[in-house]
């Protein structure tokens, strides 16, 4: 079974294929183009670099394309594209709109281009469809939560396989197959005591800290949008709601204008003022620059403020894990996180540590009570994963998964009953 995982951007197509023959997993190919203004032409070029390295012989042989859909109103988990799910992921344009405009544009080519070829989305706020409502709710006036203004979470397919992967490390297989079928079954696999926690950080150019008990969320750092919990690249992270009106009144801003700033001129580069990458801050940091330092030492201060909220919230954690491209390989980072923990039973090896780049690792002592590891991301292959999941259950989904009734009433069989409905 082959399924092709298509990563769209406003001005590129990344794509990975993905084979399931025999019960293996393998990746067949991977490739990208950049800067292309014309998603049907991404699609030829990615089809035919299939064809020419012999990956794919018919098109007609790919099972499905999956896709790493960001959010949409009223529907989550793992879906087969249907006109209901694009119009629920344009309901959300204004909330994500560096991703779901290029998405919805991307699939309605790849429905021209393949028309028999089932397309699925696995939505990013999938993770979190079973975290208790307190972690979720926002303080706002129930008009607004039925507008939709709540926690959605983010970065979904990574924590997810932090949350596979964790526990296949840790020596418990039930809980990793708890993970495994969490969107088959609403996390009713039983799992052994004692249960497993986990605090997984997806530090990169986005970044968030979840929760996990037994393979499932228990919160996150994301909200409402993207632009939430710790600083991104460009992006602010949290912020006072009062800060928006405040600066349109004393610095005459506009509300676009706002958006602007906080979505491109925030984050590490509104710290450090040159660079929003972590590279560049640490050389400057290195070198005297006291505004990278800051930069740095701000998004390691946010960090602790999610991890020690989840390790409290978890009555402690028997593994914090560090993934995507500052998490596997800032070193420093790490250690400026998990400074001054061994309270808590949380001891970083310096050496392991530093040795640790873009690989999997435990970077913890021996005697440290809590492990600290470095899982490498790996998000397209739990949208192959779950998109097989998907073709393989006897079911017909439907897209009438409903955040709001999902998260105020019988929330597991919701998910069952509605998500998995013949
Ligand atoms: P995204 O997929 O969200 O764009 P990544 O997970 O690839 O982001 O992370 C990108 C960020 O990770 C970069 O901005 C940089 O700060 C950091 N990073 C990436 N690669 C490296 C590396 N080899 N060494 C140190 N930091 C890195």
């Amino acid at each position: 079974m082959k399924i092709l995982v298509a990563n769209i951007g406003s001005t590129s197509l990344k794509w990975r294929l993905f084979d399931f023959s025999n019960g293996t997993e393998r990746l067949l190919h991977k490739g990208g183009v950049e800067r292309v203004d014309n998603h049907a032409r991404a699609i030829e070029e990615c089809l035919a670099a299939l064809n020419s390295g012999g990956h794919l012989g018919r098109e007609t042989d790919l099972a499905a394309v999956g896709f790493k859909t960001v959010m949409a109103r009223d529907v989550s988990g793992c879906v087969r594209i249907t006109d209901r799910v694009l119009a629920a992921m344009e309901a959300f344009n204004s909330l994500a709109p560096a991703h779901n405009p290029p998405y919805i544009a991307g699939i309605r080519q790849f429905q021209q281009r393949l028309p028999g070829v089932p397309l699925i989305a696995l939505f990013e706020t999938a993770f979190y469809q079973f975290a208790p409502e307190a972690m979720m709710r926002y303080a706002v006036p129930e008009a607004w939560h039925r507008a939709g203004v709540r926690r959605y979470g983010f970065h979904g397919a990574s924590h997810k396989f932090i949350a596979e992967r964790s526990a296949e490390l840790l020596g418990r297989e039930d809980v990793a197959e708890r993970a495994r079928r969490l969107y088959v079954d609403g996390g009713r696999t039983p799992a052994r005591e004692p249960s497993l926690r986990v605090i997984s950080c997806h530090l990169g150019g986005s970044s968030s800290v979840t929760g996990i008990n037994n393979g499932v969320a228990i919160g996150t750092s994301m909200g409402l949008s993207p632009q939430s919990g710790l600083p991104q690249n460009n992006r602010v992270g949290d912020l006072d709601s009062e800060a928006i009106p405040y600066v349109m009144k004393t610095l005459g801003l506009s509300v676009a204008e706002v958006q602007r700033q906080l979505t491109r001129e925030s984050g590490l580069l509104g710290l450090s003022g040159f660079s929003n990458d972590t590279r560049d801050l640490a050389e400057a940091a290195e070198a005297g620059s006291e505004s990278a330092k800051l930069a740095l030492a701000v998004l390691a201060a946010s960090a602790r403020h999610w991890i020690g909220s989840f390790f409290f919230e978890l009555n402690g954690v028997e593994a914090i894990v560090f993934t995507a491209g500052i998490g596997e390989n800032q070193s420093q980072l790490r250690e400026d996180i998990c400074r001054n923990l061994d309270e808590l039973g949380i001891e970083l090896d310096p050496a392991l540590n530093q040795a640790t780049r873009a690989t999997e690792a435990v970077i913890s002592t021996t005697g440290s009570r809590v492990k600290v590891l470095v899982i490498p991301a790996n998000e397209e292959l739990v949208v192959a994963r779950e998109a097989r999941r998907l073709l393989e259950s006897n079911h017909i989904p439907l897209p009438t998964n409903d955040f709001t009734h999902a998260f105020t009433h019988n929330k597991e069989q919701t998910y069952a009953s509605s998500h998995w409905t013949h």
